[in-house]
C-alpha cells in the first residue's frame, strides 16, 4: 500500500516537474485578511497575485496546504464524523498558473496524474463543468476519453467556486470518482439516489479546477481581472482513501495510527455506529486542534479562540461517549506529531504547547462536562415525557453560562436525541449578559475584555455569535 507521504510527494513532485516551483503551506491564520477567519483553500495566499496586487518571482507553483473549514463560506464542522470524506481539517494540493497557462493544461496534468501516473480506472471518473462553460467540456472530450455523458454540468452552486463573500473566484471543473454502491451512505434517506454532487459517500468530489478571472466586490458585482489564472484543490485524504482502496478517509493511514490510539487509551470498539461517530470526530477534531494551536491559535471566548474551544469541547463530548473519564485529548497529540511531522515541522515545534494548551482546556471543561451532560439527559427525558421537541433557550443558556457548554454543542446533541434548540431566546439572554458586561466591565469600554478573558476558566465567557464570526469586528 501505497502511504500518504509518498502520494503527498507525488503530487508535488509532478506538478515541480512541469516548472511549478513548491511553496511551503501557509499558515491556518490568514495574515492581512480581514475577510477570512481560517485559511480555507490553497489559493489564500496567493490571494493578492489572483488581483493583480502582489506578485511573486515564479509563474507556476505548487503545495499542500493547511486548512480548517469550520467558520464562514466553507464551513463543513457539522459533517464531521456523520459522514467518512468532510474533516474540519484537511490537507489541500494544489497546483497554480498566474497569468500562466489555462483551462487546457489544467485539465491535462489533472487527467494524466490521476490516470497516468496513479492508474485511476477511467470508468470511474466523472468530469463536472459550470453550465455555460463550454470550452472546458469541450477540453474534456477533447483531452480524454470519457464519454459526453461523463462531463456533467451543474449551476453556480457546485461550479462557481468563491473563497469567500468577496475575492477572487470563477467557474470550475471538477473530477469526482465513484466509490461504488457500497460506499453510499444515504440508503436510508427516502427518495435519495447515488449521483455527482448527489451528496452521499458513493460519488466523491476530488479535484477542483477553478478558472479564477472574476473578483467578487463587497456590493456583490463581478469585475474582471487583470489576468486569467488557474487554482486548483484536491482533497488530500480522499486521494489518498482511492490510491489505498479504502471507501472512508478514516481507513487510510493518515487517520489509522490516531484512531488505534483512541481505541487503546479509551477501550472502545468500533462497532456500534455511535462509537464510529464519536471516534471519527474525536480523530478529526485533534488534527484540527493540533495544527492550529501550533499556528499560534488559543482557546477563548471570542473570535477564532471561540471557534477552537468550540472544537475542543466538542470532542471532549465524544471522548466521554466513547468512556474517557479522564483527558484524553492531549495524549493523542504525540500520535500527530509523528505522522505528520515530517511534512509540517511546525507541529514537531510547538507539540509540547500543543498538548499543555490542551490539557488545560480539557481540564477546564471535565470540570462541568458531566453535571452537563446529566442536566442534558434529564432534560430531554423530561422533554421525552410530556412528548415535547423544543429545548428552552433558557435551558440551553444555563448549559452554556454554567456548564461551558457552546450552543452548537447543545444543539448536536439535541439533534442527536430529535430535539432542537429555541434559539431566539437563548440569543436573547446572550445579549442581555453581554450588556451587563459591557456596563460592569472596569476596563472602560475594552469590549474585547482581554485581561478578564485570560484569568477566566472559559465557563463564563462573553459570547459573541458564531454565526457572526466571519465579521471583521471580531478579527480586531
Ligand atoms: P464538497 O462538495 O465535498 O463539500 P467542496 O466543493 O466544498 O467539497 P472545494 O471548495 O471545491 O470543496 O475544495 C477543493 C477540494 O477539497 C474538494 O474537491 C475536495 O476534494 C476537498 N475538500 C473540500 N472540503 C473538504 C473537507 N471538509 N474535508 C476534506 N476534503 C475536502
Ligand atoms: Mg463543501
Ligand atoms: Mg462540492
Ligand atoms: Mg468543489
Amino acid at each position: 500500500m501505497k502511504k500518504a507521504n509518498a502520494i503527498r510527494s507525488e503530487f508535488i513532485q509532478f506538478f515541480v516537474d512541469r516548472g511549478h516551483t513548491f511553496v511551503r503551506s501557509s499558515s491556518l491564520l490568514p495574515i492581512g485578511d480581514p475577510t477570512l477567519l481560517f485559511t480555507n483553500a490553497g489559493m489564500n495566499q496567493f490571494k493578492d497575485v489572483f488581483l493583480g496586487t502582489g506578485t511573486r518571482p515564479y509563474k507556476r507553483a505548487t503545495n499542500s496546504q493547511k486548512v480548517l473549514r469550520v467558520s464562514g463560506k466553507h464551513n463543513d464542522l457539522d459533517e464531521v464524523g456523520r459522514d467518512t470524506y468532510h474533516h474540519t481539517f484537511f490537507e489541500m494540493l494544489g497546483n497554480w498558473s498566474f497569468g500562466d497557462y489555462y483551462k487546457r493544461e489544467a485539465i491535462q496534468w489533472a487527467w494524466e496524474l490521476l490516470t497516468e501516473v496513479w492508474g485511476l480506472p477511467i470508468d470511474r471518473l466523472y468530469a463536472t463543468v459550470h453550465h455555460t462553460d463550454d470550452e472546458a467540456a469541450a477540453l474534456w472530450r477533447e483531452l480524454t476519453p470519457l464519454p459526453a455523458e461523463r462531463i456533467m454540468r451543474f449551476g453556480d452552486k457546485e461550479n462557481f467556486w468563491e473563497m469567500g463573500e468577496t475575492g477572487p473566484c470563477g467557474p470550475c471543473s471538477e473530477i469526482h470518482y465513484d466509490l461504488g454502491p457500497e460506499a453510499c451512505d444515504k440508503g436510508h434517506v427516502p427518495g435519495h439516489r447515488c449521483g455527482v454532487n448527489g451528496g452521499c459517500g458513493r460519488y466523491v468530489e476530488l479535484w477542483n479546477l477553478v478558472f479564477i478571472q472574476y473578483n467578487r466586490k463587497a456590493d456583490g458585482t463581478l469585475e474582471e481581472l487583470p489576468a486569467k489564472h488557474v487554482d486548483t484543490g484536491m482533497g488530500f485524504e480522499r486521494i489518498v482513501a482511492i490510491l489505498q482502496g479504502k471507501k472512508s478517509n478514516y481507513d487510510t493511514d493518515l487517520f489509522t495510527p490516531i484512531i488505534e490510539e483512541i481505541l487503546t487509551l479509551t477501550g472502545a470498539g468500533l462497532e456500534r455506529e455511535e462509537e464510529r461517530v464519536a471516534v471519527r470526530v474525536v480523530a478529526d477534531h485533534i488534527r484540527a486542534l493540533t495544527f492550529a494551536i501550533s499556528d499560534g491559535v488559543l482557546p477563548a471566548n471570542e473570535g477564532r479562540g471561540y471557534v477552537l474551544r468550540r472544537i475542543l469541547r466538542r470532542a471532549a463530548r465524544f471522548a466521554r461517549n466513547l468512556g474517557a473519564k479522564e483527558p484524553l485529548l492531549h495524549r493523542l497529540v504525540p500520535v500527530v506529531v509523528r505522522e505528520m511531522g515530517e511534512a509540517y515541522p511546525e507541529i514537531k515545534e510547538q507539540a509540547e504547547h500543543c498538548s499543555r494548551v490542551i490539557l488545560a482546556e480539557e481540564e477546564a471543561f471535565g470540570r462541568t462536562l458531566d453535571k452537563g451532560l446529566a442536566l442534558f439527559a434529564d432534560l430531554s427525558r423530561n422533554l421525552r415525557a410530556e412528548g415535547k421537541k423544543i429545548i428552552p433557550g433558557a435551558e440551553a443558556f444555563k448549559l452554556y453560562d454554567t456548564y461551558g457548554f457552546p450552543l452548537d454543542l447543545t444543539e448536536l446533541m439535541a439533534a442527536e436525541e430529535g430535539l432542537v434548540v429555541e434559539r431566539d431566546e437563548f440569543n436573547r439572554l446572550m445579549e442581555a449578559q453581554r450588556a451587563r458586561a459591557r456596563a460592569g466591565s472596569q476596563f472602560g469600554g475594552d469590549e474585547t475584555n482581554v485581561h478578564w478573558e485570560i484569568v477566566s476558566s472559559g465557563t463564563h465567557s462573553q459570547f459573541v455569535g458564531y454565526e457572526q464570526l466571519q465579521t471583521t469586528t471580531e478579527l480586531r
